[in-house]
Formats: C-alpha cells, sequence, structure tokens
C-alpha cells in the first residue's frame, strides 16, 4: 500500500493505527470508545435535525450546492446517526468511562489481546499506532507534513483548515494530501542526499526536477484522468447538468487544493492540474480498505462458549452487546492506493484478483493468481463485478474512460 486512510465517519466506530489499521488498545476501549462516541453523537443529532431538515427547497433539475456536494461526502455521517436514534443507550456513563480507562475487564477479553496505543510523535490526538515502528514510518512518510499537534513544524492553524474542508466535503482529499505529501518528503530526502553526493544543486534546475520526478514515480503509476472528468455522474443528476457538476466538482478541488497549499507547500509544487489527477488517480483506482473487528470476534466467542460458561460472561456482556445494537461489529472501513495493483489493466475474464483475506488483520492487500499463469502473459484484474451482462460491464467501465476490448468482450459482441 502507497497511502491509505480511515473514512472519517468510521473514526468514531473503531479505533485502528493510522498507518497499518489494526485495531489498538483492547476490546474494552473498542466497545467503550464506540458507547461513548455514539451517545454523544446522538445528542449532537438532536440538535442539527432541525438545521438540516430546512435546506431542501430546491428545484428539481437545479443543481444546488447542497445537492452537488452531497453526492461526494461524508453525510453518510448523518443517515448512520438517524439510524441509531431508537436505540437508548442504557449504559450508565461510569461504566462507560471505566470500560475506556481499563478499570473494568470483560470476561475472556484476555484472549483477544490488541497492541497497546503509541501515540502520534508530533503530539496530535488525531493520529494513534499500534507500534513505535508504525508511528515512526509515518511520520516519516506522510505525517510530519500533516501533523496539527505542537511538536510538529507544519502550519497547524492551516492544516486544521484543510481537514476541516474534507470532512465536510470529501475525505478522498485527506487521502491526495497524504500523496502529496509522500511526494515532498520523499523528494526532499533525495534532494538532501543528492546534495553530499554532488554539492551543487541551485534551485529548481535540472537535476532538481529529475529528483522531483523520481519521488513522484511510485504515485505517477497511477496517474489516468483528472477527478472532475471522470468521477461517475450520480444517477440522480440529469446529463443536462453534467457540465455545471463537474464544474462544482472542480471547484472544490480548487478550495482544498489552495487550504492544503497553505498548509504545507511554500512553493506551487502542485497546480490544481496535478492535484486534480491525483484525486482522480484514487476515484480510479482506489480499493477498499476493510479491516475485520476483533469485537466481533469477542462476541462470536462468548456466544460460543459452553452453556454455564456462556451464561455467566454473558450476564456482563450482554448490555454492552445491547446498547452497540446490530452493527457491533463494524469493520475498518477506508480507501486506499496499491500502486502494485493499480497498474494492473482490467479484463472481463481475469487471470488475477485483488483482495483481502479474511485472517487480515491490518491494511494489506494480496494479489492471487484465479488461474496459471504463463510467463510474459499480463496479469489482469477485473475493476468491477466480471458476472454482469456485457452492456452493463461496459457501461461501469465508459467511467474509467475505456471501452473494454478483453477476450470475453470481444466474443460477446
Ligand atoms: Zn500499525
Ligand atoms: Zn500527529
Ligand atoms: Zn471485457
Amino acid at each position: 500500500m502507497l497511502v491509505g486512510a480511515q473514512h472519517s465517519s468510521n473514526k468514531l466506530d473503531c479505533l485502528v493505527c493510522s498507518h497499518c489499521f489494526c485495531y489498538i488498545g483492547s476490546i474494552e476501549l473498542q466497545i467503550g470508545r464506540r458507547l461513548y462516541l455514539q451517545a454523544l453523537r446522538l445528542s449532537r443529532h438532536k440538535e442539527t435535525t432541525f438545521e438540516s431538515s430546512s435546506d431542501h427547497s430546491e428545484e428539481d433539475c437545479q443543481v444546488s450546492d447542497e445537492d452537488n456536494n452531497s453526492h461526494v461526502t461524508n453525510l453518510d455521517k448523518l443517515q448512520s446517526a438517524s439510524s441509531d436514534t431508537n436505540e437508548i443507550n442504557l449504559i450508565p456513563k461510569e461504566i462507560i468511562e471505566s470500560l475506556m480507562n481499563g478499570g473494568l475487564a470483560l470476561p475472556y477479553s484476555k484472549q483477544f489481546p490488541l497492541p497497546s496505543i503509541i501515540p502520534c510523535p508530533g503530539g496530535c490526538e488525531e493520529e494513534h499506532y499500534c507500534s513505535k515502528l508504525c508511528a515512526e514510518a509515518d511520520w516519516d512518510l506522510y505525517h510530519s507534513l500533516l501533523c496539527t499537534g505542537k511538536g510538529s513544524s507544519s502550519h497547524t492553524e492551516a492544516v486544521l483548515k484543510f481537514i476541516e474542508h474534507a470532512n465536510a466535503t470529501n475525505d478522498i482529499f485527506l487521502l491526495a494530501a497524504k500523496a502529496i505529501a509522500f511526494t515532498i518528503l520523499k523528494y526532499r530526502k533525495l534532494k538532501s542526499t543528492n546534495l553530499i553526493d554532488q554539492k551543487r544543486v541551485n534551485g529548481m534546475d535540472d537535476s532538481s526536477f529529475s529528483l522531483l520526478m523520481e519521488a513522484w514515480k511510485p504515485i505517477s503509476m497511477g496517474f489516468k484522468k483528472r477527478w472532475w472528468d471522470c468521477i461517475a455522474l450520480p444517477d440522480d443528476i440529469d446529463s443536462c447538468n453534467e457540465e455545471s457538476f463537474r464544474m462544482q466538482i472542480k471547484e472544490l478541488a480548487f478550495t482544498s487544493v489552495q487550504l492544503l497549499r497553505e498548509a504545507i507547500f511554500d512553493k506551487e509544487l502542485f497546480s490544481l492540474d496535478i492535484y486534480g489527477h491525483i484525486i482522480g488517480m484514487f476515484e480510479l483506482n482506489n480499493l477498499d480498505l476493510v479491516v475485520a473487528s476483533p469485537v466481533e470476534d469477542y462476541f462470536i466467542h462468548i456466544d460460543d462458549l459452553p452453556c454455564l460458561q456462556k451464561e455467566e460472561a454473558e450476564k456482563v456482556t450482554r448490555p454492552f452487546l445491547d446498547a452497540l445494537g446490530d452493527d457491533y461489529s463494524v469493520c475498518c472501513q477506508g480507501t486506499a492506493f496499491f500502486p502494485l495493483q493499480s497498474c494492473m489493466n482490467h479484463s472481463c475474464c481475469p487471470n488475477a484478483k485483488a483482495f483481502k483475506r479474511d485472517e487480515d488483520r491490518d491494511g494489506q492487500a494480496t494479489i492471487v493468481a484465479v488461474r496459471p499463469i504463463r510467463k510474459g502473459e499480463e496479469i489482469t484484474i477485473s475493476y468491477i463485478d466480471e458476472e454482469l451482462s456485457y452492456e452493463e460491464r461496459q457501461a461501469l467501465l465508459a467511467d474509467y474512460g475505456f471501452r473494454c476490448q478483453c477476450k470475453r468482450c470481444i466474443e460477446q459482441v
């Protein structure tokens, strides 16, 4: 994986390492934190319901700002909040707190140990890690430019503004920022080693430019189309409004890149055009990042205990399970970009598959052959559900900007 990020809305549901995405803390902390935030979300939701319901008086065929943004935003936060409004959190606040601070231990939870939490070396409250190794790697690769903690050298205020905008509009911007931070940091490293080697670099001369291109290489593998050109037109947007929709997406990216520039750049290394390409790359190449929840494993374990033990354990665990509700097992969800996977071409009869195994408890993805592959044969994966009909496949692939001409498609024309 080159860059990955947990969805902002999912951060409320589970606490994972910001670098490898494995669950951290303890089963108690995961449950307690979720119940705590759930209660907080409920009380906030009640306050905002009145404000947001008055915003829907636009004409059908008009793309209002509000409507437009909602297709690409994190509004699912609100939706998921509204689905739990009926649940009443019966667990007293003190109990939730003692779950979170380690005062209360749940039965059998020792069998599901999680790595303890390592804070961000820059001192921000946003990122947490499973190990010193992950914390340091993340800091070196991206986070030192994006950290809002006291120990970071970045323009904290500006970074916060950028993050706020991304959270309110589309968290794909956070992933793009990581890709840009990665490139800048790598460029700086290359430049400093190069300086030692050559002792001559004046400003942005040819050798600096080639170093920048070198730093940029892993990202450029996925470089295809600009975001506003490749984003799929949402179903409820009439094609007569396509142009204005794409224009608004472009404006959204423009605002975001301005904010990001203020946050981390002193020079204009990245234009709107390049930014658009980076986000476009995520739009076309991203792989969902999913990590299964150990909380689910824990409750399944309790459920599978022999009768007597189960009864005993459930006296303690049942109220928590009830309070968590149906989606007690929410997994870690996000988006990630895997350079190797992103340079594989599509085929409707692919010879390989990119996926995550059930036993994978971190953000890694695996590419496996689905049939024997001859030496020299191109490795292909399917970008879409290959069970669909020829017409449906071509329609979906049009969003990626090509007509598929794989063996199967040629046969089916
Ligand atoms: Zn980790
Ligand atoms: Zn930080
Ligand atoms: Zn095909």
